[in-house]
């Protein structure tokens, strides 16, 4: 016999976007093993598609008829969530979609910082919480980022960076059978070769001394707690000047050699590491670490035996600050390569600049 309270219940109507190339080729089997037997059993109402190429999510999500649908489920790495976010932001609604889709998180990639994030290291793999955070979990408000080039725009979720830490995550592509602890012997690599990278950086900094970002941190928001997404009309606008222009004379610029410049929007940028202990995922600001560029073997190595635990943010090499936004030029000698990574993926080598946008989007948690 039919459930008649059931029907009186509004389902829950998800679009899934498997994307069956990510990490090591599972998103598949996890999805379907896993993850639609539980979406099924609590009534969902699922439409599947499986992304097909490069920014096929983004399509999806650009063209997406946001009446239909109250979530956006990626069963992917971090790569995809950027392109359904990006699509969002092209679409001159991009506010109301945003506010009206949540997105839900499946990992089933290579890198799945905003999932580990979100449900903590230990369950960050778990296929069932994952389902049930979809099903259960409640619209958490994440800033986002407008990453602006002299010749295009876009949004970023994630962390930017440059120095050490860009190339561990793109200088060792050719080492992809280690997995993801392919980042870990790049960082070891760049440590020993000390490394270092040149550029010029200006920073609207809201909160530069460490112990108060600790304090504020203890006090306010965490990943764990709850704000809703900001309401809000039609596109995205920057407050910035051009980048053609000077900064303003509130910034504060920062020229020389650096090891790691480092943002990140979630506390754990991989598994195991802590890298950004104050990060809340809607205070407003961007988290900062910087790392100077003449700070020896010894004290960067020692850095890396203390990321898991966030123990790294007290060492006096580290510096941490909480920005509204930032312009960055690197500044890269004839002959040498270096790396821009903006949410992980490949970035142009010149000037951009970034601009936090407070509440902006929506991940579902418990
Ligand atoms: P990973 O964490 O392993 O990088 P992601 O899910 O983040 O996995 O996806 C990586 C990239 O794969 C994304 O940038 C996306 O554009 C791309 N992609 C999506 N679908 C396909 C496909 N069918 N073939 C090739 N690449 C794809
Ligand atoms: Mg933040």
């Amino acid at each position: 016999m039919a459930n008649v309270y059931r029907d009186l219940i509004p389902e829950k109507r998800l679009l899934i976007l498997v994307n069956p190339f990510g990490g090591q080729s599972k998103a598949k089997s996890i999805f379907e093993g896993k993850v639609k037997p539980v979406l099924e059993a609590a009534k969902c109402k699922l439409d599947i598609q499986y992304t097909e190429h490069r920014y096929h999510a983004l399509e999806i999500a650009k063209g997406l008829d946001i009446e239909s649908y109250d979530t956006v489920v990626t069963v992917s790495g971090d790569g995809l969530i950027h392109e359904v976010i990006n699509g969002f932001l092209q679409r001159p609604d991009a506010r109301e979609a945003l506010k009206k889709v949540s997105l839900g998180l499946i990992p089933a990639g290579t890198s799945n910082s905003l999932s580990i994030s979100m449900s903590g290291e230990k369950l960050g793999f778990d296929a069932t919480h994952n389902a049930l955070q979809v099903i259960k979990g409640r619209p958490l408000a994440l800033d986002l980022c407008s990453v602006t080039y002299d010749d295009s725009r876009y949004f970023s979720f994630l962390s930017q960076s440059f120095g050490i830490a860009a190339y561990a995550d793109l200088g060792t592509e050719h080492m992809r059978w280690m997995g993801d602890t392919r980042p870990v012997i790049g960082l070891m690599q760049e440590i020993f070769s000390k490394r270092t990278y040149r550029m010029e950086a200006s920073l609207l900094i809201a909160e530069s001394d460490k112990q108060k970002i600790k304090d504020n941190y203890k006090n306010s928001l965490k990943i764990s707690e709850w704000k809703s997404p900001a309401s809000g009309e039609g596109s995205v606008k920057d407050t910035m000047p051009a980048l053609s222009e000077p900064v303003p004379e509130n910034w504060t610029t920062i020229n020389g050699d650096i090891s790691m410049f480092l943002t990140s929007n979630v506390p754990l940028l991989n598994r195991g590491m802590l890298s950004h202990p104050c990060v809340s995922a809607n205070d407003g600001f961007i988290d900062l670490l910087l790392v100077r560029g003449d700070k020896g073997i010894v004290k960067q190595l020692s850095m890396f035996t203390n990321v898991d635990t966030g123990k790294h943010f007290d060492m006096d090499i580290v510096e941490y600050y909480k920005v509204k936004a930032f312009r960055l030029k690197p500044i890269v000698k004839p002959g040498k390569n270096a790396y821009v990574a903006i949410d992980g993926e490949h970035a142009s080598i010149k000037q951009f600049q970034v601009e936090v946008h407070p509440s902006l989007g929506s991940v579902l948690s418990l």
